[in-house]
């Protein structure tokens, strides 16, 4: 099918005010093909709001897992059981900014609930560890952060992003994804070669929009010139490498490597950056935060604000995948 037909088909399914959301960004940025064809699979449903006002319905595949009970690993190494769509919400509470837009909260639900079982399926271990797995809150943890009133607030959007996504994760090629995520990417986010090693399909590098005039999204971070030398075994003129609008290394004297890996090395905010001299220091000017594979969770709000659904944003980020509603055997 052409990406015209697709746009056909998409607009009979959705209506011309999602399509005109999704054609406002610049132009740039199509919904995936794969992506539309899961909107023709199997199984009827219905998606909620705000398609479900519209009188519009998505065809959803089913995807049957035991997966649906989660052993949460504590800090202080207890364990504790819960459901599935529980812990979900934990997560956001823990993740996610409770001030992006609805659509956006959504998306990382389903994101958050993919990664999950994924990892339950490949080795049942999930803790609250936000380097290791995700992290987690419970209602009471945020009524401590923030007083009962506002986290009640808080708790009742983040049960409504999980509530209206319930059971929804999606596939690559039958499966559940490793659907990584991080808080926020400058102008694109990086293949999962590049960062974890092993390429995947669904996750490959993929254009974002970034308010560059955010302070937020640019850190500064100092290295002294000898940690440096001394860490990489290499010595000479430091330079940022960039492959057009992608940092992608360091460039040391006669040596190059690769952006993530400094990243790692010297604990900085992103593996997008730029270097100076200062004094016996580098700095290191960071834009974004997190690992750059996956969903931005800042890109994904930005996307919101700008009319996409949480599928439409959700098919951006994790190209070549499909959406389906967990159906347990038990
Ligand atoms: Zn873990």
């Amino acid at each position: 099918m052409s990406a015209f037909s697709h746009a056909i088909l998409y607009t009979l399914l959705l209506g011309a005010s999602v399509i005109t959301g999704f054609f406002s960004y610049e132009g740039r940025i199509s919904l995936n093909s794969q992506g539309l064809e899961a909107l023709e699979i199997v199984e009827e449903y219905a998606v909620s709001s705000p398609l479900e006002e519209m009188g519009a319905s998505v065809k959803m595949e089913e995807y049957e897992s035991d997966e649906t009970t989660v052993e949460l690993t504590l800090e202080n190494g207890e364990k504790t059981k819960m459901s599935l769509e529980e812990y979900v919400t934990g997560v956001l509470l823990a993740e996610m900014p409770s001030w992006y837009s609805e659509e956006a909260l959504k998306a990382a639900a389903v994101a958050v609930r993919t990664y999950t079982v994924y990892n339950l399926e490949a080795s049942g271990h999930i803790c609250t560890h936000p380097s290791h797995c995700q992290a987690f809150y419970t209602f009471e943890n945020i009524c401590d952060l923030w007083g009962e009133k506002s986290a009640r607030e808080v708790y009742e959007k983040m049960l409504f992003a999980t509530e209206s996504t319930e059971g929804e994760i999606l596939l690559y090629d039958g499966e559940p994804i490793l659907a990584v995520y991080h808080a926020s990417s400058y102008l694109h986010t990086r293949p999962s070669s590049e960062v974890f090693g092993g390429d995947r399909a669904y996750l490959v590098s993929v254009s974002v929009p970034f308010e560059d005039e955010a302070e937020t999204q640019i850190r500064k971070s100092r290295v002294p010139k000898h940690t440096l030398y001394s860490t990489l075994k290499a010595e000479g003129g430091v330079d940022a490498v960039w492959d057009g609008s992608r940092c992608v290394g360091l460039r040391v004297g006669d040596k190059t490597f690769a952006s993530s890996d400094i990243r790692s090395l010297f604990g900085l905010a992103s593996a997008s950056f730029e270097v100076s001299e200062d004094g016996e220091d580098y700095v290191f000017k960071t834009y974004g935060y997190g690992h750059g594979v996956g969903l931005s969770q800042s890109g994904a709000d930005i996307l919101a604000q700008r009319g996409w659904s949480y599928f439409e944003i959700l098919f951006h980020y994790y190209k070549n995948t499909s959406l389906a509603i967990l159906k347990n055997n038990e």
